[in-house]
């Protein structure tokens, strides 16, 4: 059987590894528009640290080789005939497939700023976009640039930046950093120890209203509680969230969701033969799942992987988790610690002396999520209840909780 992958990301290498282990009589092409293979997103701001960018990759091209797997680089999918079951590339390539697995993954969203469009907006989705980011940096004569966002990646950007001596400003319209990964009380405490140790100035509660542009020079105006003010910078990152890019799904006349390809539990689209997983699929609502993350593109591809090999799995949803180090801070979210009702907060601990903050969330007596700053202690077997949802009881005698 001849399997197809678009993308070479999470999401498509996840495929990749799943094909390998169930199945050694398959012809594999893994095709993308990137120039690289797979690396893992969240350590691509080493690069503009100054890392190289085949310390990111973390199987070279003759693990590809060795493993019997077409991959094609630099080349971008342009169509698909699923009649004639093949995909087309911008140079004319004609690919043919039994099966066909999309991961095109998501792409930066850029807010409809008034300006913002009048000059260069650097934003950290592959490996070329760190490396551009690089650069800008080291030639960047204020050493003074804005972020706008307060996700992972603005922690990621700053965190980055920093240690090539450029202050960068977090502007986010929360009240605090990482609203996906950490509760009110959490992200107070992150950015307490985050201040300590990053040459970074934070702008909650903000948004910025409009750029101006004077050659390389920016004047940026925000907006708070007390009113509009401006500050000059150099150097605009834009890390505000993803979106989908449809048009090859569109093009291939595949039914969309609301944002992005539609796909049934079994990850199979509208089209016979046709996959997708990962960023670029809207598969509707499953409670506590979450969209955009690692784990979700990993899963969802597993699955899409096992029933293109005909074993009819349908995909549970994924229990989302984040871990980060920055700035020597390490950091783990673990399910939903953003519940609104119902939820009882236990195994609180709040040590701003050894910058260690443990939050355990409980919905109906079952543990739902998970916040761990500045330890990993007990992770793994906090992961585990997490995703089995185990009760206050199971949790207690199993890390001797008091
Ligand atoms: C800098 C950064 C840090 C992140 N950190 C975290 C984190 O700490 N934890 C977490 O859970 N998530 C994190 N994320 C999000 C996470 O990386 C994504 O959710 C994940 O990459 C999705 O995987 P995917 O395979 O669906 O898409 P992607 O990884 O985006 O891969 C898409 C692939 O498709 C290719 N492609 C797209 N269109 C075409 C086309 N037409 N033809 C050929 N190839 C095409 C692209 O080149 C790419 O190879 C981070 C993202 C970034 C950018």
């Amino acid at each position: 059987m001849q399997v197809v992958v678009i993308g070479s990301g999470h999401a498509g290498f996840s495929a990749v590894n799943t094909f390998l282990k169930n199945e050694e009589d398959l012809e594999i092409t893994m095709i993308t528009e990137d120039p690289y293979p797979f690396y893992p997103r969240p350590i691509i701001y080493k690069i503009i640290q100054g890392e190289k960018p085949e310390n990111v990759i973390r199987y070279p091209k003759k693990w590809y080789i060795d493993h019997n797997i077409n991959l094609v680089l630099n080349k971008r999918v342009i169509g698909i005939e699923n009649k004639d079951n093949f995909v087309i590339t911008e140079d004319g390539t004609k690919l043919s497939y039994d099966k066909l697995l999309i991961t095109t993954g998501s792409k930066p969203f850029i807010p409809p700023i008034p300006g913002i469009h009048d000059g260069p907006v650097y934003c950290l989705r592959s490996i070329d976009d760190a490396l551009k980011i690089r650069k800008k940096a080291l030639n960047c004569e204020t050493k003074k640039a804005t972020i706008l966002g307060g996700g992972l990646l603005s922690v990621e950007l700053a965190k980055a930046l920093s240690e090539i001596g450029i202050a960068p400003t977090i502007i986010d319209r929360s009240p605090y950093l990482l609203r996906k990964q950490l509760d009110g009380e959490g992200g107070y405490f992150f950015n307490k120890i985050l201040d300590k140790s990053l040459d970074t100035r934070f702008l909650f509660n903000s948004t910025c209203q409009k750029i101006q542009r004077n050659g390389e020079k920016m004047t940026i105006e925000i907006k708070d509680v007390i009113g509009v003010s401006k500050y000059k910078c150099e150097f605009l990152l834009n890390a505000t969230g993803i979106q989908n890019d449809n048009s090859l799904a569109n093009k291939a006349g595949l039914t969309l969701g609301k944002y992005a390809i539609s796909v049934d539990p079994h990850m199979k689209t509208s089209m016979k033969n046709i996959y997708a997983a990962g960023d670029a699929v809207d598969i509707g609502s499953f409670p506590g799942s979450k969209f955009g993350i690692i784990p979700t593109a990993i899963d969802q591809a597993r699955i899409a992987a096992l029933n293109i090999l005909g074993k009819e799995i349908q995909y549970p949803g994924t229990v989302p988790w984040t871990t980060l180090k920055v700035a020597g801070i390490d950091l783990t979210s673990i399910g939903d610690v953003t519940m609104e009702s119902g939820v009882e907060e236990k195994g609180v601990v709040l040590d701003f002396d050894r910058g260690i903050y443990r939050k355990l969330f409980f919905k109906n007596q079952k543990l739902r999520g998970v916040i761990l700053i500045g330890t990993r202690e007990n992770l793994r077997s906090l992961k585990d209840l997490t995703m089995k949802k185990a009760s206050f009881q199971e949790v207690k005698n199993e890390l001797n909780l008091a």
